[in-house]
């Protein structure tokens, strides 16, 4: 697991406060503390060298209640039971403050990918979706992408399960190639998702966004995109980092020369005209918009009390420990918590399935005008809560989500 708490108490935490502020029924917590369903699976895969090494994976369906279970697959050193766990609540959360018909779930393999060869991928991947088959599906369960997994993958896992099923099953995984169902814009989602976020934010704060100083941590899919998008709408993206190091440039970067740079030499670091600067003194830049788009816990109780953003827009799953949410609250600072600020990947993946379904594909305008709609209107029911109640905006969002889930678990008969 990612140093620091342990990702699924704090799961547990955030609806629990939530349970409690609503004045639900205290079963409504005793269903939504750990998930419905947890699976671990070995998938053997014979390396390059012909010796064969044993491969752990694990599936966690935490609630079904609005729908079939959603979310992404990581490919991680370090990733722990607990932490898919808390993984795959804070999907359901996601789901639900989004309003999408899914519930949430979250799967893993321990693996270096970085470390394997594309056939040793190629096999991992096709051994975890045979292994799971029967509990995932277009209408059970449905993986996408997440840390280090991509539309390759995806695609690899879709041949496989078609093969099995002998048919063609495109709605299983979302995040595919183009070419094989996958949808115009998922690619970009969550980092769009992010900055729509950031700048409804702006826009409540009174913030202009042109010039606005943005600093964004993780240069991966959802980091490397919102500093783009970002940029593309007049901010000044002043520092940016991946794990290998960090960069500093008070005049501004170019998010694409960037990424040029990330893709040549495989790290941000090093890029010409700026000085290197460490992680935790980037978390503190003074900025308006700091966006953490890396792993879980990132800002500490130690770094929240350094930090000078105006506005935080997480784009991560879980970068805020609750300590930490406590101190930037008492500092004022405007948090856009995950299961908000993130969830414009899985908006899009919901769009993708349903383009699967009818079989019927949509223009890539189509796709953004469609998220960015959605995400202000899940922004502005969130924020409402937040005024209303005098609760930070994790608070509300979690609020927001648990009530819905509660509604349809009561629909269902799973409470009195
Ligand atoms: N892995 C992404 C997330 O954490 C996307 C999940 C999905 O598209 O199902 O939100």
């Amino acid at each position: 697991m990612v140093a620091g708490p342990n990702v699924f108490t704090t799961a547990q935490m955030q609806v629990k406060g939530a349970v409690e502020e609503l004045g639900l029924p205290e079963a409504v917590y005793e269903i939504l503390k750990q998930p419905l369903r947890f699976f671990e699976v070995s998938i053997p895969v014979v390396m390059d060298d012909g010796r064969v090494r044993v491969f752990t994976g694990f599936r966690s369906q935490h609630n079904d209640a609005l729908g079939p279970t959603k979310g992404g697959l990581r490919f991680f050193t370090q990733v722990t039971q607990d932490e898919v766990k808390a993984l795959s609540m804070w999907m359901t959360f996601k789901c639900a403050v989004l309003g999408l018909p899914y519930g949430g779930g979250k799967g893993a393999i321990i693996c270096n990918p970085k470390e394997l060869s594309r056939k040793e991928l190629e096999h991992l991947s096709r051994g975890y979706i045979r292994n799971v088959s029967q509990i995932v599906g277009p209408d059970k369960d449905i993986p996408a992408p997440d840390v280090y997994t991509n539309p390759q993958i995806m695609a690899w896992m879709v041949d496989e399960f078609s093969r099995m099923r002998e048919r063609n099953s495109f709605g299983l995984m979302t995040g595919k190639p183009l070419i094989l169902g996958g949808s115009a814009g998922r690619n970009e989602a969550t980092g769009r998702g992010c900055v729509t976020c950031a700048a409804e934010a702006c826009r409540r704060l009174g913030i202009e966004i042109k010039g606005a100083r943005v600093v964004v941590e993780g240069y991966g899919n959802a980091g490397s995109v919102a500093a783009r998008l970002i940029h593309d709408l007049g901010a000044k993206v002043t520092a940016v980092n991946d794990s290998r190091g960090g960069i500093y440039s008070p005049n501004g970067l170019d998010p694409r020369a960037v990424l040029e740079h990330k893709e040549r030499t495989g790290s941000v670091a090093g890029f010409p005209g700026t000085r290197s600067i460490s992680d935790e003194e980037l978390l503190q830049l003074e900025c308006e918009i700091l966006v953490p788009a890396a792993l879980e816990n990132q800002i500490t109780a130690k770094v929240a009390e350094g930090i000078r953003a105006k506005i935080i827009s997480e784009a991560a799953n879980g970068p805020t420990t609750p300590d930490a949410d406590t101190i930037l609250a008492k500092k004022g600072v405007f948090v856009i918590p995950d299961i908000l600020a993130s969830a414009g990947g899985v908006t899009v993946s919901y769009f993708e399935w349903v383009q699967n379904n009818m079989n019927y594909y949509w223009s890539e305008e189509e796709v953004n005008e469609k998220l960015e709609t959605m995400m202000a209107k899940s922004f502005d029911a969130v924020h409402r809560v937040h005024q209303t109640r005098g609760v930070t905006m994790r608070r509300a969002a979690f609020m927001v989500a648990v009530s819905r889930v509660a509604e349809a678990m009561k629909a269902r008969g799973w409470l009195d």
